[in-house]
Order: C-alpha cells, then structure tokens, then sequence
C-alpha cells in the first residue's frame, strides 16, 4: 500500500496545468495567476504627502511662509514652490516642485494667506517617494498566486482590468449507492440522504473548480453510462463510495470500460484506505474513487483532490502544513496513518474533537485541523507534536 505522500505524488505526476485565460479583475477572486504581472509604473507614481498640511523646504521652527496655492488629491498645485512659500497639502496630493517636506497641520499657525511653521523640519519628512512601494517593471505577482484581495489591490493598483489566470478545472462529481436519496425526500427503509455530492462539489468549489454532480444506483451498467457522461468534459472525475470489493461495488469495473486506468488503489491511510486513482490517457482526465464514507470521502479529497486541483491550475499543491502538540495522549493504528479531526485549543495544543467512526459527520463539523497521526504500536503520548492540516 503506498503511503499519503506517495499517494499524493503518484497524483500529481499526473497533473498537467491547465490553460490560461482572461479574466476581469472583478471576476478573479480565488483565480491562480497563469502570467506574472509587473508594475508598468513606480507605486506611489509620484512624490506625494502622507498628510493633511503645508508643502514646504525643509528648515527651522519659526520661519513665516506665504501660501502661494494648494495641491489637492489628484489636482496639483499650478506652479513650483519658491523660497518664503508654503503650499496648502492634501493627503496623497503631489508634492510640488521646489518643496522637500511637509509639515502637518497641526504643528502650523495660520494667519491670514501665512503661517508660522512651529517645528524644525527635515527633508524628506512626511513626503511619500515616488516608486518607495514598488519601482516601475518589477513583478508585483507571480504566476501560480491565487488571487486573494491584496492581490487584487495590487493589479489595481498596477493598473490590470484584466488578469490571465489558469482556466477553472471542471470537476464532475458521481455519488454511488442504492441506500442514497436526495435531501428533501422522505427516507424509505435503509435509506439515507445523500451527502457526499453537496460536500464535495463545495470542496471543490473552494479549490476554484466548477463543479456538476449527480447521484447513480449500485448497478453495474448503470455506473458504466453515468461515468461515461461525467468523464465527458471533465478534468477531474471525483467518485465516492462503491470502491471498496463488496458485490455491489460497481465503480472500478466501470472505469475500465471507459478506458480509466488504474494508477493506485488503497492508502495506508485512515480513514480513506480503499481511496482509487486513475488517469484515462486519451483526455488525460484524472479519476479519484473515494470511499463512501463521508468523513472518508472528505479526508481523501483533501489529501488527494485539492493538491490536484492546485496543480491543475498551476499553484503549489503542497498543504500548508503546521504542527502542534497533542493536548492527549491517542492511540496508534498498526500500520496506517491516521488522519484525526483535532480542534486547536487556546494553549495551541491539537483536541481530538470526539469519536473519530468515518460515518460521523458531528467530529468533522467541529474540527479546524487533520492530525497526522504516524502509524505504529501503543500510544503516541500527550504533547507529543504532530504535523497538522488545517480545514479552514
Ligand atoms: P461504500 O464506500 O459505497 O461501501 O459506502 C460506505 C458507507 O458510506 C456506507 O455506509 C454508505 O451508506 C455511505 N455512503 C456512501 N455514499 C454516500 C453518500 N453519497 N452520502 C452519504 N453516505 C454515503
Ligand atoms: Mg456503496
């Protein structure tokens, strides 16, 4: 059985990044960046003042100056600062030439079209240089950055409307079993609502794909066709349950009769160990059979499906992965590592957040983190720090 990273690898050596588009930049939250974008100009564009006050030539206390005209926020002055002047200042108005400083209002006396400048001041002092953020032709974001809104300010800023960013993956998502009804309709005997569809069309919509869903019956033709129509189109095809070897379990016989080939099945992994993966090399589309079981399905994506849908888009794929201390001592699975829903607590420490059974959804709800937690004999004791993937 491979391990989680070798999983994940054996994933995303399948992953090759997608196309790039243009995107308006009012459209582009949570986009990843397919082309570098540089600054065509300094930032700030010009000198300005960082305060409400006086453009001024930096000198001593004391001194009484005329004022000779105003600058405002995107109207300057209409002539150059001479000796013995002071030019009314706006925050984020352009420093007149002639002037060096700026002195705040509150440190002037006005009098009548004078004032009497009351500190010494330096060159410099509350003037914002042109180009002190960002000089002109430097790359302000990278290729592969998701666009978050600082982001998005600094295209602004840069003067983008548009930004090329890597197309949205298209996932399609195809729950399978009998037992399974949709939200809304009343449960017959054994029956229960379906779950997984809703959870991980909104993973994936978090991991900036656009996503279809749909539900199919343990029946082996009907798999067959349903998988056919989902892998139409589709960059990734994310299946849940029916991947284990019960009788009823359709899902890999119908990917090899669309011409899905197995790349992995089972992770030592808990939970998720029955996780498939495949690649039909015709449209490189790539398959992921997660198990059934809903925290198991939604540990899986996260390990496995997130990563390829930041490789599709050509961001790190790589979890943000942090440690903490175990706030109590857990028991160890023999030979596969445990993903376990933890809560950080006030002191940083990792809280199992309850029972940890697959099916129980109410764990999961609680949990802001996965810890990792290595196989092995015996317990791994309280305080004992493990890497931890955070679910927020
Ligand atoms: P399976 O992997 O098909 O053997 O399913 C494992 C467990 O997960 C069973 O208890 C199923 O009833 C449950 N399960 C499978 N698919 C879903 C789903 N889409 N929503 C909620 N529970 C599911
Ligand atoms: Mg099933």
């Amino acid at each position: 059985m491979l391990s989680i990273d070798q999983a994940r690898d054996a994933v995303l050596a399948h992953a090759r990044p997608l196309a790039g588009e243009d995107v308006a930049a009012a459209e582009a939250l949570g986009r990843v960046l397919a082309q570098d974008v540089t600054a065509p100009v300094d930032l700030p564009p010009f000198a300005n003042s960082a305060m409400d006050g006086f453009a001024i030539r930096s000198g001593p206390s004391g001194r009484r100056l005329t004022i000779a005209g105003e600058s405002r926020a995107g109207t300057p002055a209409d002539r150059a600062l001479d000796d013995g002047e002071a030019i009314r200042i706006s925050t984020g108005a352009m420093l007149p030439a002639g002037a060096d400083a700026v002195i705040q209002i509150e440190l002037v006396d006005e009098d009548g079209d004078t004032i009497v400048v009351g500190d010494d001041v330096s060159p410099g002092r509350n003037v914002r240089m042109a180009g002190e953020d960002v000089r002109a032709g430097t790359v302000v974001l990278r290729a592969g950055m998701p666009l978050g809104p600082a982001a998005l300010a600094m295209a602004a800023s840069a003067g983008c409307p548009i930004l090329r960013c890597a197309r949205r993956p298209r996932v399609a998502i195809l729950a399978t079993g009998d037992e399974l009804v949709e939200p809304g309709a009343p449960l017959g005997p054994g029956q229960i609502h379906e779950s997984n569809a809703p959870m991980l069309a909104a993973l994936a919509q978090q991991a900036g794909a656009e996503v279809r869903s749909r539900v199919v019956g343990d029946d082996r033709d009907a798999t067959i066709s349903a998988v056919r129509e989902a892998l139409d189109g589709a960059d990734l095809l994310v299946l849940s349950g029916g991947v284990s070897v019960g009788p009823h379990d359709h899902v890999k016989p119908a990917l090899a009769a669309n011409d899905v080939e197995e790349v992995f099945w089972r992770v030592a992994l808990r939970p998720g160990k029955p996780t498939w993966f495949g690649v039909r090399d015709s449209d490189r589309t790539l398959v992921l059979g997660l198990p059934g079981n809903p925290v198991s399905a939604y540990v899986t994506f996260v390990l496995f499906a997130a990563p390829a849908l930041a490789a599709l888009q050509g961001a790190d794929p790589r979890a943000k992965v942090r440690a903490a201390k175990l706030a109590v001592a857990v028991e160890r699975h023999a030979d596969r590592d445990e993903c376990m829903r933890v809560r950080i607590d006030a002191d940083g420490r990792a809280m199992p957040t309850g029972p940890q059974g697959s099916h129980m959804l109410s764990s999961l709800l609680q949990a802001d983190g996965l810890a990792v937690v290595p196989a092995g004999t015996g317990a791994l004791a309280a305080g004992t720090e493990v890497a931890i993937l955070p679910l927020r």
